[in-house]
Protein backbone atom coordinates (compact mmCIF):
# COMPACT_ATOMS: atom_id res chain seq x y z
CA UNK A 1 0.00 0.00 0.00
CA UNK A 2 2.08 3.08 -1.11
CA UNK A 3 -0.58 5.35 -2.21
CA UNK A 4 -4.10 5.92 -1.08
CA UNK A 5 -6.80 8.38 -2.74
CA UNK A 6 -9.44 10.15 -0.82
CA UNK A 7 -12.79 11.93 -2.09
CA UNK A 8 -15.45 13.28 -0.38
CA UNK A 9 -18.95 13.01 -2.48
CA UNK A 10 -22.27 13.94 -2.47
CA UNK A 11 -23.79 16.32 0.14
CA UNK A 12 -21.09 17.76 2.29
CA UNK A 13 -20.89 17.53 6.02
CA UNK A 14 -19.39 18.82 9.05
CA UNK A 15 -16.70 16.46 10.34
CA UNK A 16 -15.50 15.57 6.72
CA UNK A 17 -12.28 17.69 6.95
CA UNK A 18 -11.52 16.10 10.31
CA UNK A 19 -11.64 12.69 8.31
CA UNK A 20 -9.47 13.74 5.85
CA UNK A 21 -7.10 14.92 7.84
CA UNK A 22 -7.02 11.49 10.06
CA UNK A 23 -6.68 9.67 6.54
CA UNK A 24 -3.89 11.78 5.58
CA UNK A 25 -2.18 12.01 8.69
CA UNK A 26 -2.22 8.38 9.64
CA UNK A 27 -1.31 7.67 5.90
CA UNK A 28 2.05 10.08 6.43
CA UNK A 29 3.23 8.54 9.24
CA UNK A 30 2.76 5.08 7.84
CA UNK A 31 4.80 6.06 4.76
CA UNK A 32 1.94 5.94 2.19
CA UNK A 33 1.24 8.80 -0.04
CA UNK A 34 -2.03 10.48 0.92
CA UNK A 35 -3.73 11.79 -2.80
CA UNK A 36 -6.81 13.99 -2.18
CA UNK A 37 -9.56 14.37 -5.55
CA UNK A 38 -11.24 17.40 -5.65
CA UNK A 39 -15.14 17.33 -5.92
CA UNK A 40 -15.47 13.91 -5.44
CA UNK A 41 -15.91 11.31 -8.48
CA UNK A 42 -15.78 14.03 -11.13
CA UNK A 43 -12.25 15.13 -9.59
CA UNK A 44 -11.10 11.62 -10.37
CA UNK A 45 -12.28 11.30 -13.74
CA UNK A 46 -10.92 14.68 -15.01
CA UNK A 47 -7.31 13.61 -13.31
CA UNK A 48 -7.92 16.52 -10.84
CA UNK A 49 -5.90 15.68 -7.64
CA UNK A 50 -3.18 16.70 -4.92
CA UNK A 51 -0.98 14.86 -2.97
CA UNK A 52 -1.35 15.81 0.35
CA UNK A 53 1.03 16.37 3.30
CA UNK A 54 1.06 17.48 6.23
CA UNK A 55 0.42 21.15 5.95
CA UNK A 56 -2.60 21.00 3.86
CA UNK A 57 -4.59 19.31 6.66
CA UNK A 58 -3.43 20.90 9.55
CA UNK A 59 -5.95 23.61 10.87
CA UNK A 60 -9.44 22.10 9.31
CA UNK A 61 -10.08 19.69 12.02
CA UNK A 62 -12.45 22.36 13.25
CA UNK A 63 -13.61 23.27 9.92
CA UNK A 64 -17.31 22.74 8.35
CA UNK A 65 -17.72 21.69 4.14
CA UNK A 66 -14.79 19.78 2.73
CA UNK A 67 -11.46 21.43 1.87
CA UNK A 68 -11.38 19.12 -1.41
CA UNK A 69 -14.78 19.98 -2.63
CA UNK A 70 -17.44 17.58 -3.22
CA UNK A 71 -19.98 17.18 -6.27
CA UNK A 72 -22.76 15.09 -7.54
CA UNK A 73 -21.61 13.70 -10.33
CA UNK A 74 -23.91 12.20 -12.95
CA UNK A 75 -20.78 10.83 -15.43
CA UNK A 76 -19.74 8.50 -13.07
CA UNK A 77 -23.08 6.84 -13.35
CA UNK A 78 -21.95 5.90 -16.52
CA UNK A 79 -19.87 2.93 -17.76
CA UNK A 80 -17.83 5.22 -19.39
CA UNK A 81 -17.40 7.73 -16.78
CA UNK A 82 -16.31 4.99 -14.73
CA UNK A 83 -13.70 3.72 -16.96
CA UNK A 84 -12.28 7.15 -17.75
CA UNK A 85 -11.83 7.16 -13.30
CA UNK A 86 -10.40 3.75 -13.51
CA UNK A 87 -8.08 5.06 -16.09
CA UNK A 88 -7.08 8.54 -13.62
CA UNK A 89 -6.30 5.95 -10.74
CA UNK A 90 -4.05 3.58 -12.12
CA UNK A 91 -2.63 6.33 -14.22
CA UNK A 92 -2.00 8.07 -10.40
CA UNK A 93 -0.44 4.45 -9.25
CA UNK A 94 -3.04 4.36 -7.04
CA UNK A 95 -3.49 1.31 -4.52
CA UNK A 96 -6.69 2.03 -3.09
CA UNK A 97 -9.45 4.89 -2.57
CA UNK A 98 -11.41 5.50 0.09
CA UNK A 99 -14.87 7.78 -0.55
CA UNK A 100 -15.91 9.44 2.48
CA UNK A 101 -20.45 9.75 1.59
CA UNK A 102 -23.63 9.23 1.78
CA UNK A 103 -25.66 5.99 0.55
CA UNK A 104 -25.16 7.75 -3.31
CA UNK A 105 -21.68 7.49 -3.16
CA UNK A 106 -21.41 4.17 -1.23
CA UNK A 107 -23.23 2.88 -4.56
CA UNK A 108 -21.10 4.39 -7.10
CA UNK A 109 -17.79 2.92 -5.29
CA UNK A 110 -19.24 -0.56 -4.54
CA UNK A 111 -20.21 -0.37 -8.79
CA UNK A 112 -16.56 0.58 -9.03
CA UNK A 113 -14.84 -1.76 -6.80
CA UNK A 114 -16.60 -4.75 -9.28
CA UNK A 115 -15.07 -3.08 -12.10
CA UNK A 116 -11.47 -2.57 -11.48
CA UNK A 117 -8.82 -4.53 -8.90
CA UNK A 118 -8.47 -1.54 -7.02
CA UNK A 119 -9.39 -1.75 -3.16
CA UNK A 120 -12.43 0.52 -2.22
CA UNK A 121 -12.94 1.35 1.12
CA UNK A 122 -16.21 3.60 2.31
CA UNK A 123 -16.64 6.30 5.03
CA UNK A 124 -19.97 7.30 6.18
CA UNK A 125 -20.25 11.11 5.92
CA UNK A 126 -23.62 12.38 5.68
CA UNK A 127 -25.98 14.17 7.89
CA UNK A 128 -28.72 12.06 7.15
CA UNK A 129 -27.21 9.27 9.53
CA UNK A 130 -29.41 6.92 6.83
CA UNK A 131 -26.44 4.52 6.49
CA UNK A 132 -27.50 1.10 8.43
CA UNK A 133 -24.15 -0.10 8.52
CA UNK A 134 -23.46 2.26 10.68
CA UNK A 135 -25.07 3.98 14.71
CA UNK A 136 -23.82 6.88 13.37
CA UNK A 137 -22.62 9.16 10.17
CA UNK A 138 -19.82 11.60 10.14
CA UNK A 139 -21.76 15.23 10.02
CA UNK A 140 -25.13 13.91 11.74
CA UNK A 141 -24.57 15.42 15.44
CA UNK A 142 -23.36 18.40 14.06
CA UNK A 143 -26.60 19.41 11.59
CA UNK A 144 -28.81 17.68 14.83
CA UNK A 145 -27.16 20.46 17.20
CA UNK A 146 -27.50 23.25 14.55
CA UNK A 147 -31.28 22.04 14.63
CA UNK A 148 -31.48 22.27 17.76
CA UNK A 149 -30.26 25.74 18.23
CA UNK A 150 -32.57 26.87 15.37
CA UNK A 151 -35.24 25.97 16.93
CA UNK A 152 -34.92 27.28 20.56
CA UNK A 153 -34.96 30.43 18.78
CA UNK A 154 -38.06 29.91 16.81
CA UNK A 155 -39.78 28.97 19.56
CA UNK A 156 -38.57 32.60 21.25
CA UNK A 157 -40.77 34.46 19.06
CA UNK A 158 -43.79 31.55 18.58
CA UNK A 159 -44.18 31.91 22.61
CA UNK A 160 -44.05 35.47 22.37
CA UNK A 161 -46.79 35.77 19.62
CA UNK A 162 -48.66 33.17 20.58
CA UNK A 163 -47.96 31.14 17.16
CA UNK A 164 -47.73 27.57 15.80
CA UNK A 165 -44.53 26.88 13.81
CA UNK A 166 -43.81 24.55 11.38
CA UNK A 167 -40.00 23.82 10.76
CA UNK A 168 -38.93 21.82 7.69
CA UNK A 169 -35.36 20.22 8.69
CA UNK A 170 -33.91 17.84 6.38
CA UNK A 171 -34.33 14.31 5.61
CA UNK A 172 -35.55 13.19 1.89
CA UNK A 173 -35.74 9.55 3.22
CA UNK A 174 -35.06 9.21 6.81
CA UNK A 175 -36.41 10.93 9.56
CA UNK A 176 -33.11 10.81 12.08
CA UNK A 177 -32.69 14.70 12.61
CA UNK A 178 -36.61 15.51 12.34
CA UNK A 179 -37.37 12.90 15.40
CA UNK A 180 -34.17 13.38 17.48
CA UNK A 181 -34.65 17.50 16.89
CA UNK A 182 -38.24 17.30 17.72
CA UNK A 183 -37.18 15.29 20.88
CA UNK A 184 -34.04 17.48 22.18
CA UNK A 185 -36.06 20.84 21.46
CA UNK A 186 -39.35 19.71 23.06
CA UNK A 187 -41.06 19.93 19.43
CA UNK A 188 -45.23 19.25 20.21
CA UNK A 189 -45.72 17.25 17.06
CA UNK A 190 -43.22 15.78 14.44
CA UNK A 191 -43.75 14.13 10.57
CA UNK A 192 -41.69 12.20 9.48
CA UNK A 193 -41.38 9.72 6.31
CA UNK A 194 -41.29 6.44 8.30
CA UNK A 195 -45.03 7.43 9.71
CA UNK A 196 -48.14 8.05 7.49
CA UNK A 197 -49.03 11.99 8.10
CA UNK A 198 -52.60 12.25 9.01
CA UNK A 199 -53.65 15.85 8.73
CA UNK A 200 -56.86 16.24 11.23
CA UNK A 201 -54.96 13.94 14.25
CA UNK A 202 -52.24 16.67 13.83
CA UNK A 203 -55.29 19.51 13.85
CA UNK A 204 -56.98 17.79 16.67
CA UNK A 205 -54.30 17.19 18.60
CA UNK A 206 -52.80 20.86 17.85
CA UNK A 207 -55.88 21.95 19.57
CA UNK A 208 -55.62 20.36 22.38
CA UNK A 209 -52.04 21.15 22.97
CA UNK A 210 -52.60 24.95 22.70
CA UNK A 211 -55.47 24.95 25.89
CA UNK A 212 -52.00 24.16 27.83
CA UNK A 213 -49.42 26.79 26.22
CA UNK A 214 -48.81 29.54 24.39
CA UNK A 215 -47.19 28.32 21.37
CA UNK A 216 -46.73 25.07 19.66
CA UNK A 217 -43.77 23.75 17.51
CA UNK A 218 -44.20 20.89 14.30
CA UNK A 219 -41.06 19.51 13.73
CA UNK A 220 -41.64 17.88 9.41
CA UNK A 221 -38.65 16.73 7.74
CA UNK A 222 -38.40 17.50 4.25
CA UNK A 223 -39.24 14.17 2.61
CA UNK A 224 -42.87 13.54 4.72
CA UNK A 225 -45.60 12.22 2.50
CA UNK A 226 -47.44 15.09 4.15
CA UNK A 227 -45.09 17.53 1.83
CA UNK A 228 -42.87 19.48 3.26
CA UNK A 229 -43.47 22.51 5.98
CA UNK A 230 -45.28 25.22 4.02
CA UNK A 231 -47.58 22.41 2.20
CA UNK A 232 -48.18 20.94 5.65
CA UNK A 233 -49.40 24.40 7.13
CA UNK A 234 -51.76 25.05 3.90
CA UNK A 235 -53.53 21.68 4.45
CA UNK A 236 -54.30 22.55 8.17
CA UNK A 237 -54.84 26.76 7.80
CA UNK A 238 -58.50 26.34 6.87
CA UNK A 239 -58.74 23.88 9.77
CA UNK A 240 -57.27 26.13 12.60
CA UNK A 241 -58.38 29.60 11.31
CA UNK A 242 -58.48 31.04 14.84
CA UNK A 243 -54.57 30.23 15.13
CA UNK A 244 -51.61 32.18 14.36
CA UNK A 245 -49.22 29.71 11.63
CA UNK A 246 -46.22 30.31 10.48
CA UNK A 247 -43.36 28.04 8.67
CA UNK A 248 -39.83 28.15 8.86
CA UNK A 249 -37.57 26.00 6.51
CA UNK A 250 -33.80 25.61 7.99
CA UNK A 251 -31.93 24.72 4.42
CA UNK A 252 -28.58 24.64 4.09
CA UNK A 253 -27.37 26.14 7.15
CA UNK A 254 -28.46 22.42 8.44
CA UNK A 255 -25.36 21.24 5.92
CA UNK A 256 -22.50 24.09 7.68
CA UNK A 257 -20.46 25.06 10.76
CA UNK A 258 -17.99 23.41 12.91
CA UNK A 259 -18.16 20.03 13.16
CA UNK A 260 -19.27 18.83 17.40
CA UNK A 261 -16.78 17.20 19.42
CA UNK A 262 -18.16 13.74 18.86
CA UNK A 263 -18.46 14.42 14.69
CA UNK A 264 -14.46 15.16 15.26
CA UNK A 265 -14.05 11.90 17.15
CA UNK A 266 -15.89 9.76 15.12
CA UNK A 267 -14.42 11.18 12.10
CA UNK A 268 -10.61 10.95 13.46
CA UNK A 269 -11.68 7.17 14.65
CA UNK A 270 -13.17 5.69 10.85
CA UNK A 271 -10.54 7.91 8.90
CA UNK A 272 -7.36 6.45 11.20
CA UNK A 273 -9.26 3.08 11.03
CA UNK A 274 -10.26 2.83 7.31
CA UNK A 275 -6.49 2.82 6.41
CA UNK A 276 -5.54 0.64 9.13
CA UNK A 277 -8.23 -2.28 7.21
CA UNK A 278 -6.13 -1.24 4.09
CA UNK A 279 -3.40 -2.19 5.37
CA UNK A 280 -4.23 -5.39 6.74
CA UNK A 281 -6.23 -6.49 3.33
CA UNK A 282 -9.56 -5.75 4.35
CA UNK A 283 -11.24 -3.98 1.57
CA UNK A 284 -14.50 -3.38 -0.91
CA UNK A 285 -16.06 -2.89 2.67
CA UNK A 286 -17.34 0.34 4.23
CA UNK A 287 -16.28 1.03 8.13
CA UNK A 288 -18.96 1.86 10.68
CA UNK A 289 -19.58 2.26 14.36
CA UNK A 290 -22.15 0.03 16.36
CA UNK A 291 -22.62 -0.24 19.91
CA UNK A 292 -19.46 2.40 19.92
CA UNK A 293 -17.02 -0.14 18.84
CA UNK A 294 -15.77 0.25 14.56
CA UNK A 295 -16.67 -2.22 12.32
CA UNK A 296 -16.46 -2.73 8.56
CA UNK A 297 -19.58 -4.81 6.76
CA UNK A 298 -20.03 -5.07 3.32
CA UNK A 299 -20.65 -2.27 1.33
CA UNK A 300 -24.26 -3.74 -0.19
CA UNK A 301 -25.40 -4.91 3.45
CA UNK A 302 -24.40 -1.17 5.00
CA UNK A 303 -26.60 0.33 2.03
CA UNK A 304 -29.10 -2.36 1.54
CA UNK A 305 -30.92 -2.73 4.95
CA UNK A 306 -33.12 0.01 5.25
CA UNK A 307 -31.89 2.24 8.01
CA UNK A 308 -34.71 4.25 9.93
CA UNK A 309 -34.37 6.12 13.44
CA UNK A 310 -36.39 4.04 16.92
CA UNK A 311 -39.65 4.76 16.37
CA UNK A 312 -40.38 4.30 19.84
CA UNK A 313 -39.27 7.66 19.90
CA UNK A 314 -42.43 8.53 18.44
CA UNK A 315 -44.47 7.34 21.77
CA UNK A 316 -41.92 9.30 23.82
CA UNK A 317 -42.92 12.74 22.32
CA UNK A 318 -46.31 11.85 22.53
CA UNK A 319 -46.17 11.36 26.53
CA UNK A 320 -44.09 14.52 26.43
CA UNK A 321 -46.51 16.90 25.33
CA UNK A 322 -48.85 19.30 27.49
CA UNK A 323 -51.99 18.41 27.50
CA UNK A 324 -55.48 20.34 28.66
P1 LIG B 1 -26.03 12.52 0.74
O1 LIG B 1 -26.60 11.41 1.58
O2 LIG B 1 -25.42 13.58 1.56
O3 LIG B 1 -26.99 13.02 -0.31
P2 LIG B 1 -24.82 10.77 -1.19
O4 LIG B 1 -23.48 10.15 -1.27
O5 LIG B 1 -25.98 9.83 -0.99
O6 LIG B 1 -24.77 11.88 -0.07
P3 LIG B 1 -25.60 11.23 -3.94
O7 LIG B 1 -25.70 12.48 -4.73
O8 LIG B 1 -26.79 10.34 -3.86
O9 LIG B 1 -25.09 11.66 -2.50
O10 LIG B 1 -24.40 10.35 -4.55
C1 LIG B 1 -23.11 10.92 -4.71
C2 LIG B 1 -22.53 10.49 -6.02
O11 LIG B 1 -22.35 9.06 -6.04
C3 LIG B 1 -23.38 10.78 -7.23
O12 LIG B 1 -23.29 12.11 -7.65
C4 LIG B 1 -22.77 9.83 -8.24
O13 LIG B 1 -21.56 10.35 -8.76
C5 LIG B 1 -22.45 8.61 -7.37
N1 LIG B 1 -23.54 7.64 -7.50
C6 LIG B 1 -24.73 7.66 -6.89
N2 LIG B 1 -25.52 6.64 -7.30
C7 LIG B 1 -24.79 5.97 -8.22
C8 LIG B 1 -25.03 4.83 -9.04
N3 LIG B 1 -26.20 4.15 -9.00
N4 LIG B 1 -24.05 4.43 -9.88
C9 LIG B 1 -22.86 5.08 -9.92
N5 LIG B 1 -22.58 6.16 -9.19
C10 LIG B 1 -23.51 6.60 -8.34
Amino acid sequence: MKRIGIITSGGDAPGMNACIRSIAKYCLNNKIDPVGYFDGFDGIIDGRSIDLCFSDVDNIVQKGGTILGTARCEEFKTKEGRSKAISTLKGNNIDALICIGGDGTFTGANILSSEMDIPVIGVPGTIDNDIAGTDYTIGYDTALNTVIEAVDKIRDTAGSHHRIFFVEVMGRNAGFIALNSAIASGAETVLIPEELTDIDAIVLDLKEQSKGRRSSIVIVAEGDDGGGAKEIMDKVSPLMQRYSLRCSILGHIQRGGSPSAFDRILAGRMGAFAVEQLQNGVYNVMVGIKGGRLITCSIEDGIRLNSSPDLSKLELLRNLRTLG
